[in-house]
């Protein structure tokens, strides 16, 4: 069984304030006589469910095309950590322990992706030190940032970049219980890109054969 956690791309989908929205243009169209439909993609690269690249936040850093596939397929653990507005969650809040290099925490502090909430609750610097010390290589949240709205020296993206671990953020997890799957949330190979959107899934795990 697979869980979509990607939310819906749409022109009410809230983006980063500033950033570019999503919206479609159509330049043919089937419904006005034209031989195709076709349409352009006008978007911000952080878009609903996706991926951070390095370049994102460190000077130099790689890019989204560079980043190796692996982080982002694989053995991966979703973990609701109940989040006061605006904290930042540590170690000692997840209450699970973590069996896979890939953590999912869903904090259901952004609860409508139609509506910008500058509330929303984000990752300690810690708690990613601690995780990548447990052999965690991908942290994704339920929120637009794994920093709070109004930082602005972004700590928990420098500790990623320290780490050279992999961040994915926007997913939409309220419908998917605790526990292990394997994840699949492939970035587009864009070159230069400081993010790409996902679509991203979670696969239920066959008991018999897991995941690769
Ligand atoms: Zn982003």
């Amino acid at each position: 069984m697979l869980h979509d956690i990607t939310p819906t791309i749409d022109e009410s989908l809230k983006v980063w304030p500033g950033d570019t929205p999503a919206r479609r243009e159509v330049m043919l169209d089937l419904a006005r006589g034209d031989a195709v439909t076709l349409s352009t993609l006008h978007a911000t690269a952080h878009l609903g469910a996706h991926a951070d690249a390095p370049s994102h936040y460190g000077l130099d850093a790689p890019s989204i095309e560079a980043r190796p596939l692996d982080l982002y397929v694989g053995l991966c653990q979703v973990i609701t950590v109940p989040a006061a507005p605006r904290s930042r969650i540590r170690l000692d809040d997840l209450r699970a322990t973590v069996q896979a290099p890939r953590v999912l925490i869903k904090t259901g502090s952004y609860p409508d992706f139609r509506t910008f909430a500058q509330d929303f609750a984000a990752l300690c610097p810690t708690l990613v030190d601690n995780l990548s010390a447990q052999g965690v290589r991908l942290i994704g949240i339920d929120t637009p940032s794994v920093d709070v709205f109004d930082s602005v020296d972004l700590p928990a993206h420098r500790r990623f970049l320290a780490h050279d671990m992999a961040i994915l953020e926007g997913l939409e997890l309220s419908a998917v219980p605790d526990g292990l799957y394997e994840l699949i949330a492939l970035p587009l190979k864009l070159a230069g890109f400081d993010a790409s959107p996902v679509r991203a899934v979670l696969r239920t795990l066959d008991e018999k054969r897991g995941p690769a």
